[in-house]
């Protein structure tokens, strides 16, 4: 076996093939950048080696670097993770020529499904369903069009070189078809530096379900079953699992059969995913094949036992796979969440910073669930602009896909981060719709659910208690710690502007109990974990444990339980009456202000002060992560001021333009 690996990736990814080297008795290399020198995945390997600075393209995108840290470290392996060189045929080829193994498939694999189109044809031409639509370049707008009518709308276009949902566009008639063919060759040239395009049809409310396989170097090639992605964003994956709640075993066998095939014609050699498109009834299309370790590989790994980095370094090093297709089994449900650095209440922003605070439940077997956290991050360190705004992939495994789902609601609600604005409440509120626990799963599944964007979700009658215990809790706790405790037991608690009478005592066990006037019923608060300044209140309220985040505000609480948060305060009676007869503070108005929707730097101000602005234009345009946002007028106005300029780094809300 190979002695020394040296891993081309950073973050969770880098930490998880490290984790598999050290099972494995494998020395490890870390190649870092000046932005990662004190990163986890670097403290973890048994060496490190800076290959230059931040932007990506000055370090963990240089074969060279990597390269040279091979020779300078003695490595025998490359393991490029995801994303950056991973799917570089060139670098596998480079390091092939000079005797550097490299974790991941053949460099003619890799160029054979590099771009969609070639990998459809080879698809089409190994008996793979593909999706209908047309095979070549489209070169011209009126080209397009009239295949476009061809196919018939809707019709999605996508730029051959497309990855990370960059680069697809769908058109539903020739004028959408005329405006995003142009669109998406821009953005192709821009993302890709390849612009070419080519369309096929648009599969309506489709589900994505990928393919695992798995090849040596001998021929051998198995699949792995499939996993689910149809919880996305802008064609990007947030919530995966395995199996699929759709497939039957028929469907699932035709599936990993066809994925097979394909592999099987370009002679793959390690891991890889074959993903499709499936319609409700089954139906199922090719999309394209990604030729390396995918994001979301855990859910397969805990669902069949095998650890898919380690199967690649076999491979890797010739090793012949030591299973067939008959010795894999499914055993149980796998769920994971996508943790990021995103702010869901804004659009799902970027919000990068530092990581004040940093907790996540600890890995391993609860009653009816295990959890995995594969993080690349510690409490303290930074998420910076310069790379995937991917913080932690949670995962939860359960016999069912109830107690999957039940564990994942569970480690999200355990999950505290703070410091920057992240998607934890936005993944607890799909855990906790209905429709995603009857496994009714589409792409468009976020924008079904979530049509307005993120706003929470209104609290359950339970989570209304929840924040009620907990804020008469800490206030008891508060009062008792400064050795003022005031004995009264009549409370009026407002949970957003709904008042609710509590009488406080105590049980047999010194629980605290909570009667609620008006209602027949009351409360037990017991296992109180909690002491003034902590960020998460833990206890167990009628015989079930619980955690909510929670902020001390101006005059109260502020609680996050799951996706319901709420502003919580607890008043003495003769103080509620007074409260009562306030009248409602209001709001500053921003309605006529162009605030930065987050950290980044300002690309372009569109407006100058006294022009006249119509509801839709553009007025700036911010870069953060390497993604541009547009910011638009919401309606018709005159500038007023302008208060950025090309260049200018703004911060999370920084006023931009302001209007008459
Ligand atoms: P796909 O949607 O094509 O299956 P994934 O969701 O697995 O791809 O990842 C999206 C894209 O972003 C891929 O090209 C992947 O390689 C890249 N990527 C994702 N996370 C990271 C990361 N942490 N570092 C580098 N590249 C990443
Ligand atoms: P990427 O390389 O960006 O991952 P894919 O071809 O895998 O690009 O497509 C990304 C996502 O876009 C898919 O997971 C699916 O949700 C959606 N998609 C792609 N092609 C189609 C199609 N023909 N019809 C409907 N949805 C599609
Ligand atoms: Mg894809």
């Amino acid at each position: 076996m190979f002695s020394k690996i040296l891993i081309a990736n950073r973050g969770e990814i880098a930490v998880r093939i490290i984790k598999t080297c050290r099972r494995m008795g494998i020395k490890t290399v870390q190649v870092y950048s000046e932005a990662d020198a004190g990163s986890l995945a670097v403290e973890m390997a048994d060496e490190a080696v800076l290959i230059g600075p931040a932007p990506a393209a000055q370090s963990y995108l240089l074969a060279d670097r990597i390269v040279d840290a091979v020779r300078q470290t003695g490595a025998e392996a490359v393991h490029p993770g995801f994303g950056f060189l991973s799917e570089n045929p060139a670098f596998a080829r480079r390091l092939r020529d000079e005797g550097i193994a490299f974790i991941g498939p053949n460099p003619e694999a890799i160029e054979a499904m590099g771009d969609k189109i070639t990998s459809k044809k080879f698809a089409a031409e190994a008996g793979v369903s593909t999706v209908p639509g047309h095979m070549g370049l489209i070169e011209s707008t009126e080209e397009a069009v009239t295949i476009a009518r061809q196919i018939g709308y809707p019709v999605m276009i996508k730029a051959s070189a497309g990855g990370g949902g960059k680069g697809i566009r769908v058109a539903h008639s020739d004028d959408e078809m005329a405006e995003g063919f142009a669109a998406v060759k821009a953005e192709a040239l821009n993302a890709f530096g390849d612009d070419r395009v080519f369309l096929e049809k648009f599969i309506v409310d489709p589900r994505h379900i990928e393919i695992q396989v798995l090849g040596d170097k001998h021929g051998n090639v198995v699949h792995l079953f499939e996993r689910e992605c149809s919880i996305q964003r802008r064609n990007q994956k947030v919530i995966e699992e395995a199996p699929s709640p759709l497939l039957d075993p028929e469907t699932r066998a035709a599936m990993g059969a066809q994925a097979v095939a394909l592999a099987k014609a370009v002679d793959y050699d390690s891991a890889g995913t074959v993903e499709f498109v499936a319609g409700q009834d089954k139906s199922f299309y090719f999309l394209e094949m990604n030729t390396r370790l995918q994001v979301e590989h855990p859910v397969t790994e805990l669902i069949t036992g095998v650890d898919l980095v380690e199967q690649m370094i076999r491979s890797a090093y010739g090793e012949t796979l030591a299973f067939g297709q008959d010795d894999l089994k499914i055993n149980g449900w796998a769920i994971e969440s996508r943790i990021y650095a995103e702010d869901p209440y804004r659009g799902f922003l970027p919000s990068i910073g530092r990581l004040v605070r940093y907790s996540q439940p600890e890995e391993g077997e609860r009653d009816n669930y295990l959890i995995r956290n594969d993080s690349g991050v510690r409490e303290g360190d930074e998420i910076s602009m310069f790379y995937d705004p991917m913080i932690a992939k949670l995962c939860a495994w359960g016999e069912t896909r109830d107690a999957a789902v039940d564990g994942m609601a569970g480690a999200l609600e355990d999950t505290h981060l703070q410091g920057l604005g992240h998607n934890v409440p936005f993944l607890s509120a799909v855990m906790d719709q209905p429709r995603f626990r009857s496994g009714q799963l589409s792409t468009a599944y976020i924008k079904d659910e979530f049509p307005d964007g993120f706003h929470g979700l209104a609290p359950a009658r339970r989570q209304i208690d929840i924040m009620i215990a907990a804020a008469v809790a800490m206030n008891e706790v508060q009062a008792e710690q400064a050795g003022d405790p005031s004995e009264r037991t009549d409370w009026i608690v407002l949970v957003g502007d709904q008042a609710q009478g509590v009488t406080l005592g105590y049980d047999d066990e010194e629980a605290l109990v909570l009667d609620l006037v008006g209602e027949d019923r009351a409360l037990t608060l017991d296992g109180i974990d909690w002491r003034p300044g902590l960020p998460q209140f833990r206890a167990v309220l009628d015989d079930e444990p619980f955690t909510a985040e929670v902020k001390r505000v101006a005059d109260g609480w502020t609680i996050r339980h799951r996706a319901a948060q709420a502003r919580v305060r607890v008043l003495s009676p003769r103080i509620a009456e007074l409260y009562a007869r306030l009248p409602e503070k209001q709001a500053a108005d921003t309605s006529k202000l162009i605030q930065s929707p987050m950290p980044g730097l300002v690309v372009s101000v569109a407006v100058e002060p006294g022009q006249e602005v119509k509801a839709g234009e553009t007025v700036a345009i911010i870069e953060a992560m390497k993604m541009q946002n547009i910011l638009k007028a919401e309606r018709d106005g005159k500038v007023k001021a302008v208060q950025a300029r090309a260049g200018d780094p703004v911060a999370a809300d920084d006023v931009l333009v302001e209007f008459e």
